[in-house]
């Protein structure tokens, strides 16, 4: 494993020209804070990994990366309808970094199963539930049986669902009696605009979606861009209400879960 960085945030530790866009830590506090977030949750846990979207949570990414370089734990869920651009900036990000990104797929069987009974755009009539469980809830939850804690790019402002949104917390979706788990949001009290600065001042890859008015990024069927006035999260769902805008992922964001699993 590689060396603990100091708590600071200095160059990387794998860009040779890591003094590049590295602004001293002590312009960035929200960049301390989180990064001592990391640490501490690495410090704590074996079984944790960072929970990589393929959008601007790239943050956590950039920051993990400082503490543990090539070893940060990453995964991604591929739903299958992923934007190509996102891959790409997958790929981009685990060449950068020098991480393993391990993506989860859906099980083929059931995605068949619902493709067969309803078609490829269901959520649009029935709502996204049914398409979000198999494609996100399921591949995490059988992730999360191998984990005892995990990461997320989740900020409070980003949704009247995310308000209030602590830095760390039990995870009571995926949690069980038998089996705890915690919820790191490093970037809770982040606003986009915080995220946004650090990509640019510290040259951060970002997915080029958001060059062409995207702003929260998920799939493609089921994300649009946003004029400058709109809330980032109007551009997902868009045909749903926005207390519905959650994919079941943090599911106890809302105050009636999509999923519980039962202790
Ligand atoms: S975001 Fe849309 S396409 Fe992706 S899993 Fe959910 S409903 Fe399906």
């Amino acid at each position: 494993m590689a060396e603990p960085s100091p708590n600071t945030i200095g160059p990387h530790p794998h860009r040779p020209d890591g003094a590049r866009g590295m602004e001293p830590a002590t312009d960035l506090p929200l960049a301390r804070e989180a990064l001592g977030v990391l640490e501490g949750a690495f410090e704590a846990f074996e079984r944790i990994s960072v929970s990589f979207s393929g959008a601007e949570d790239v943050v956590l990414v950039d920051l993990g990366a400082r503490i543990l370089g090539s070893d940060l734990p990453v995964f991604s869920l591929d739903t299958g309808r992923l934007h190509p651009e996102t891959h790409r900036f997958m790929e981009t990000v685990r060449e950068h970094y020098g991480v393993t990104i391990e993506t989860l797929a859906p099980d083929p069987d059931e995605l068949a199963r619902l493709v067969r009974a309803k078609g490829l755009f269901s959520f649009y009539r029935d709502g996204h539930g049914e398409c979000c469980a198999i494609r996100k809830i399921a591949p995490l939850g059988r992730k999360l049986e191998h984990l005892d804690a995990w990461i997320t790019g989740q900020r409070a402002d980003q949704s009247v669902t995310r308000e209030g949104l602590p830095i760390v917390q039990d995870d009571l979706a995926y949690s069980s009696a038998a089996h705890p788990i915690r919820k790191f949001n490093p970037l809770a009290n982040w606003t986009g605009e915080d995220v946004w600065d650090y990509i640019r001042r510290r040259e951060v890859p970002y997915n080029l979606l958001h060059d062409q008015g995207f702003r929260s990024i998920g799939c493609e069927p089921c994300t649009r861009p946003v004029g400058p006035h709109q809330h980032e999260r109007e551009g997902r769902w868009w045909w749903e209400d926005i207390g519905d805008k959650e994919c079941g992922l943090h599911a106890q964001n809302v105050v009636e879960p999509l999923r519980i699993v039962e202790p």
